[in-house]
């Protein structure tokens, strides 16, 4: 799990890469579930899903 903001509207994104496959990763676009356009892009062997998050948890 990642946490980013969307580069175009600035929404707090909450991305599951679902990530299950080392060795086949790739990079994926992630669109934002606000704006609809790409938000990030990461690295993974699955497809990334992402949501908005009201905020950033603390790390
Ligand atoms: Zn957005």
């Amino acid at each position: 799990m990642v946490y980013c903001k969307c580069r175009n509207c600035g929404a707090n994104l909450e991305i599951d890469e679902n990530d299950y496959m080392p060795g086949c990763r790739e990079t994926e676009d992630v669109n934002c579930p606000k704006c609809d356009k790409i938000a990030t892009s990461v690295f993974t062997s699955g497809f990334p899903v992402a949501r908005e998050i009201d905020k950033m948890p603390i790390i």
